[in-house]
């Protein structure tokens, strides 16, 4: 038996090599990268829904390079201590390629922790590179909106740059469960910013309350990055949301950098479930 659910009748689902089966006989099949497909057609807003194919390489490129890895070991020193060192269970809700998902696995393993891990996401893009990182950690692909996840299975939520429902959140959590969310500070990447628009904003940085949840630490997380080379700082545009959203003057002047030197800034805010 998995914590997965089946997205068709909600109930629990049997693991077998090549599928997920629940005892209503709702088959899942397993990709060939090892992810679990429990997307229902009904569900999806368009035929291909979340990160495209595009987005997913350069964010994968990008990250791989380490470029984000303080976020990535400043989060792992944030919440791995806060679960249990046998039995604790994570999951990454809108995990994408799995960068973040595979450090905490990685360090949960250094450290000697056993946790069972499990990547979400509704892009299968990601996904499938996600899958391919460590075949320990279950990958679904589902939307963060209507998880495929039995209630209260979780003692640790991470949610990183990814869209949030808190009722979700809330349900899949074990009571007194944590929650940890990932947010650009307000200057994040700003000389990337100046570098492409007449008139860079800063990034909105809402109020820390969520509705269900006890407000427990905010880790601002802030460096400095350089990038000598123009497809990295490509890469890097192309994986954030301003690139939909730049002109082709914009795209002209982040195609001609050759060089980058720009401050990242994040916001690690924790979290306990209420009740
Ligand atoms: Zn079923």
């Amino acid at each position: 038996m998995s914590i997965l659910i089946c997205p068709v009748c909600g109930n629990p689902l049997s693991e077998t090599p090549n599928q997920y089966r629940c005892p209503d006989g709702h088959c899942f099949d397993r990709a060939k990268s090892g992810y679990v497909n429990l997307l229902l057609s009904s569900g999806k807003h368009t035929k291909l829904p979340g990160d495209n194919k595009m987005m997913v390489a350069s964010r994968k490129a990008f990250l791989d390079k380490g470029y984000y890895r303080p976020l990535a070991d400043a989060l792992c020193q944030a919440v791995l201590p806060l679960l249990p060192r046998v039995g604790g269970t994570l999951l990454d809700a809108g995990c994408g390629e799995g960068y973040y998902t595979q450090r905490l696995a990685e360090e949960a393993e250094a450290a000697g922790q056993q946790l069972a891990i499990t990547g979400v996401d509704i892009s299968k893009f990601a996904l499938d590179k996600a899958a391919r990182r460590r075949k320990d950690i279950c990958f679904a692909a589902a939307s963060v909106f209507h998880l495929p996840i039995a209630t209260a299975s979780y003692n640790l939520v991470t949610t990183l740059f990814a869209p949030w429902c808190g009722e979700e959140m809330i349900r899949v959590l074990k009571p007194g469960g944590w929650l940890a969310m990932v947010i650009p500070g307000p200057k994040h990447l700003w000389e990337l910013k100046e570098a492409i628009y007449d008139q860079p904003y800063e990034n909105e940085v809402r109020d820390y309350q969520l509705e269900g949840f006890a407000f427990q630490q905010r880790i601002p997380v802030e460096g400095e990055i350089f990038l000598d080379n123009n497809p990295d700082i490509q890469s890097l545009f192309q994986m954030t949301p301003y690139y939909y959203k730049t002109s082709a003057e914009g795209q002209q002047r982040a195609a001609a950098l050759k060089e980058l030197t720009t401050r990242i800034q994040f916001e690690i805010l924790l979290y306990t479930r209420n009740g």
